[in-house]
């Protein structure tokens, strides 16, 4: 394919697909209580053409809902890992980012993108409506111009993250 029609093809899809976003919300904190106001009425997310749906291989958004320990990491790596490209990676709540406050605890990991690549945090404790409806114009906005790339940094840098997941996991696959 000639290279310009190739990259005006890319474009419109992108601009196509930031408006139709399946959301896999893997429930791991306190703060997924904030996801049913966000989906409903009030809120109510699917005026973006943003839903919720219950398998990996169908959604197009991984959030993870808060502090995520070293069980839970083994599942979503699974699930991320199932998602089809291009798939995108939401770190909700400052465990996601740092631990929160489980800093110190001997089971929960600290920084989710060591592990998976994430294309964007929502900060707060726990973010409430308003700030996952702004973070979900935001990624819409990186897709559209192409810089929510996470899934292919996850193929290009795939030995350090399986690296890290060893260190915490050991050797599980
Ligand atoms: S950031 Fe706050 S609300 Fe979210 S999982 Fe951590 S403690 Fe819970």
């Amino acid at each position: 394919m000639d290279k310009e029609i190739e990259q005006g093809y890319n474009e419109i899809l992108e601009s196509l697909r930031k408006r139709s976003l399946w959301i896999l919300h893997y429930c791991t904190g306190c703060g997924a209580i904030e996801l049913p106001p966000t989906m409903t009425s009030r809120y109510d997310m699917g005026r973006f053409g943003i839903v919720p749906f219950v398998t990996p291989r169908q959604s197009d958004i991984l959030i993870v809902t808060g502090y995520v320990n070293i069980k839970t990491l083994r599942r979503i790596i699974t699930s991320y890992e199932q998602m089809l490209d291009p798939k995108y990676v939401i770190g909700f709540g400052s465990c996601s980012i740092n631990g929160g406050i489980y800093w110190d605890s001997h089971s929960v990991i600290k920084k989710l993108d060591s592990y998976m690549p994430v294309d964007l945090y929502i900060a707060g404790c726990m973010p409430r409506p308003e700030a996952i409806i702004h973070s979900f114009k935001h990624l819409m906005e990186l897709i559209d111009t192409g810089k929510a790339d996470g899934y292919r940094r996850y193929k290009e840098n795939y030995d350090f993250y399986r690296k890290n997941q060893r260190k915490v996991l050991g050797k599980w696959r």
